[in-house]
């Protein structure tokens, strides 16, 4: 399945006619709610947590190059070989080198939305290797070749029925075995249960672990003091990946780094909470350097990814750069109107919903992404969720200012504003529109107003009959007329 931000406004239309996508996606966002509302409970003073959250984000991000050497040096000192990655491509190339040196046939990945977001798989598939997703609705998207469509719930769009109709049509396909003593994937009923799908693709993916050269994760929380990354899961896939196979890569966007252990806990107190709305997710790994000579587990060999992917010119965007702040709960995307109305697909790139549509935004090309910040109704939902206070309908403002600058609509804003603050002009200008053009049919089309034809296809504007000043100052003299003498009853 092809996805592209270019194409926001035709897979939001189309989305937004999906009855079964928005029963899915109310279904599953009214649960995610309900769970982060009840974990948030638990907090005996949630703001000083979040705040506690954000400032430790805000430190990292204060002092982003220093931390970032910093890492590469206790990482180092701990036995990683560490990577720099100015791009995609760049991260790919290291990646698949990599997995080539350690003659790597089966490579098993946790979920991560970095490695989506540099199309991890398909290069490491074209080199010649199998690429299996572990975290289960990771799977469940890989075998239906779609994108995950939430941050931190990729299938959040299919039904248990989907599901089950997908494992019956691909995993007798794709050659899986290992289902013994199971009812077999061919037999299965659009009502098989969650524990009966879960156990199948567990038992489909055991073989896929022990038979794995190579482990790619994410990073939730890189450490700059100790050189340990951090990863946080529910299924234990990840653990698997990071200690069965030989060789562990960890890829980390730059500013998921944070300086001390302290900060990690003041971070680590939240994201659950937010995300899955538990006290703390299953498995909290910490992982620092590869296996000892007295360790029984882990990878005797590690290496950590650091990607930039123009995040650095992000970091330089003095309003912009706050949504960097982001440890990816998802809980905006839960709150979101429109996310819950088109679901994460119709945003045409891995990061979806209101955070999808800033990071798309700013790290993929202008020409692609300039409709993305317009699906927004600025009803702040996402801001008053955010457990680190990100104020995206401010970012989305500033989004859209810059694709209206770019796109020649701050001529016809620059101009307006002329007017605004000139009101003879003003007077003149709107009385001249008035002669020519009382529909305001021919206006909007002038090249100069490209927004403004959207604008005036969708809505039905006022006819220009009379200025609005001499309707007001119809009205006051109105008012004037029927106002009451004024007595001040202390005088009488
Ligand atoms: S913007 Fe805030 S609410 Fe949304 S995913 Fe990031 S941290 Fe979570």
């Amino acid at each position: 399945m092809e996805i592209n931000p270019r194409d926001f406004r035709e897979q939001s239309e189309k989305a937004c006619h999906d009855a079964t996508l928005r029963a899915v996606l109310d279904h599953a966002t009214r649960y995610f709610q309900a769970k982060r509302g009840a974990a948030l409970e638990t907090f005996a003073d949630r703001e000083t947590h979040f705040a506690r959250a954000r400032a430790a984000r805000l430190a990292a991000l204060s002092r982003l190059p220093e931390l970032l050497e910093q890492l590469e040096q206790t990482a180092t000192a701990a036995g990683t070989r560490v990577h720099w990655a100015a791009d995609a491509a760049q991260a790919r190339e290291i990646i698949t080198g990599i997995a080539q040196d350690c003659g790597a046939k089966v490579v098993v990945k946790g979920k991560s939305m970095v490695t989506e977001e540099i199309a991890l798989n398909p290069a490491l598939e074209a080199a010649g290797m199998e690429v299996w997703e572990t975290d289960l609705g990771e799977f469940i998207v890989q075998l239906a070749g779609e994108p995950p469509s939430h941050i931190i719930a990729p299938c959040i769009h299919k039904s248990r029925a989907d599901v089950a109709a997908l494992f019956r049509a691909k995993l007798g396909l794709l050659g899986l075995s290992g289902l013994d003593g199971l009812p077999g994937q061919e037999n299965l009923s659009d009502a098989a249960s969650i524990p009966e799908l879960t156990l199948l693709a567990r038992k489909a993916l055991r073989e896929k672990f022990l038979a794995a050269d190579l482990g790619v994760t994410g990073v939730n929380i890189a450490v700059a003091e100790t050189g340990s990354v951090i990863l946080v899961e529910n299924e234990g896939n990840i653990r698997m990946s990071t200690t069965c196979p030989p060789v562990h890569v960890a890829v980390m966007s730059l500013e998921k780094v944070a300086a001390t252990l302290e900060d990690a806990a003041d971070i680590l107190r939240v994201l659950p909470r937010s995300a899955t709305g538990q006290k703390m997710s299953s498995y909290v790994s910490v992982l620092t350097g590869p296996r000892r000579p007295n360790e029984q587990d882990g990878a005797r060999e590690t290496h950590l990814v650091i990607l930039d992917n123009g995040r650095s010119e992000v970091l330089a965007e003095p309003i912009l750069r706050e949504a960097l702040l982001c440890f990816r709960c998802g809980a905006c995307l839960n709150s979101c109107p429109v996310y819950q109305t088109i679901g994460g697909h119709a945003y045409g790139s891995v990061y979806s919903g209101p955070i999808g549509a800033l990071l798309s935004s700013l790290l993929l090309p202008a020409q692609d992404t300039r409709d993305l910040p317009f699906g927004c109704t600025l009803c702040g939902a996402c801001k008053r969720t955010c457990p680190l206070g990100i104020d995206h309908p401010r970012l989305m403002l500033r989004l859209r200012e810059r694709v209206c600058q770019s796109s020649g609509t701050g001529l016809a804003g620059a101009a307006h504003s002329f007017l605004a603050l000139h009101p003879l002009f003003y007077r003149l200008a709107v009385g001249a529109a008035r002669a020519v053009d009382p529909n305001l049919d021919l206006l909007p089309r002038l090249p100069g107003f490209p927004g403004l034809a959207n604008f005036v296809d969708t809505r039905q504007p006022p006819e220009l009959k009379k200025p609005f000043s001499a309707q007001l100052l119809r009205l006051r003299k109105k008012q004037a007329r029927t106002k009451k003498p004024h007595t001040n009853k202390g005088d009488a």
